[in-house]
């Protein structure tokens, strides 16, 4: 098995709603903000070689959406997917399984295209069996007023139309999936996000997706404004953040502009970052 970050670009989202309670006097520090209170952060996905399948996990915002939705979010770096895996020999017919951790437009927005024709919508990687899960796709396809502007149909409906979406069972919180991988399930940020587990080079490493976005948010009370159970987020968070102190685990950031993975250790204030180093490192 062989692991490969692969970065779609950057995007701005307004600094107080990424960190919630948290005034800007500190999360400032770690996460500086531009004149309009925007600070960056990555869209990064995790592309899986093992044997004859190539798994992407999230795809990123894509393109297909107007210019004024694009205005919002100040996308920037030179960065693309097609280019990310153009420079590791691939392309995006080569991708057997696309894997969404949860259906904001900034973690599949790319998982569907406009056709030839500008007209259509259709899945972006032509080959692929898409996945999501029953109890997420349901939130998602009947969204709550709080997640509305996150849900848009026209990422999540094509999918289901292709004859190309399969969905994760939930028959427990943690569970193995015919993907090779495990995944935990997790309920504060939105109903039933996937968090991936994988067995790499005698390591786990784990895909954070919206969890833990960057290594800003590692302590307990620093819980975007986004979520929609807050309550659940620290909770979730707690219990993780203490095994994977505990077993070492690899955290690989989604949306950390600057580190790609970092440690964990436990001190006298709780669970903080230990190290940070790129995933072609490990
Ligand atoms: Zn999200």
């Amino acid at each position: 098995m062989k692991l490969h970050a692969i970065e779609t670009g950057m995007f701005k989202l307004d600094g107080g709603a990424m960190f919630g309670v948290v005034p800007k006097t500190i999360w400032q520090k770690t996460n500086p903000a531009d004149e309009n209170n925007m600070c960056t952060w990555a869209m990064r996905c995790l592309l899986i070689e093992d044997g004859n399948k190539l798994t992407l996990i999230d795809t990123g915002i894509g393109n297909k959406q107007s210019e004024k939705f694009f205005s919002h979010y100040y996308l920037h770096g030179d960065d693309g997917l097609d280019s990310s895996l153009k420079k590791l020999g691939f392309h995006r017919d080569d991708v057997t399984d696309v894997f969404l951790t949860h259906l904001h437009f900034d973690h599949c927005g790319g998982a569907i295209e406009l056709d030839g024709s500008k007209e259509k919508f259709v899945p972006a990687f032509k080959n692929a069996t898409f996945w999501s899960n029953q109890r997420h796709w349901q939130w998602a396809t009947k969204p709550n007023p709080r997640e509305k502007a996150s849900f848009l149909s026209e990422n999540i409906l094509p999918i289901q139309e292709s004859g190309q979406l399969k969905f994760i069972e939930r028959p427990s919180d943690f569970t193995a999936t015919p993907l090779g991988f495990d995944v935990l399930f997790v309920d504060g940020h939105t109903d039933s996000m996937m968090i991936p587990h994988i067995s790499y080079k005698g390591r786990t490493i784990v895909y954070m997706a919206d969890l833990l976005p960057s290594t800003g948010h590692i302590p307990l009370p620093y819980v975007m404004g986004y979520d929609t159970r807050p309550l659940i987020t620290i909770e979730e968070k707690a219990e993780f953040l203490q095994t994977a102190a505990e077993k070492n685990f690899v955290l690989m950031l989604e949306h950390d502009s600057v580190n790609q993975c970092c440690t964990l250790v436990n001190t006298e204030k709780g669970v903080r970052l230990g190290e940070t180093f790129a995933l072609s490192e490990i």
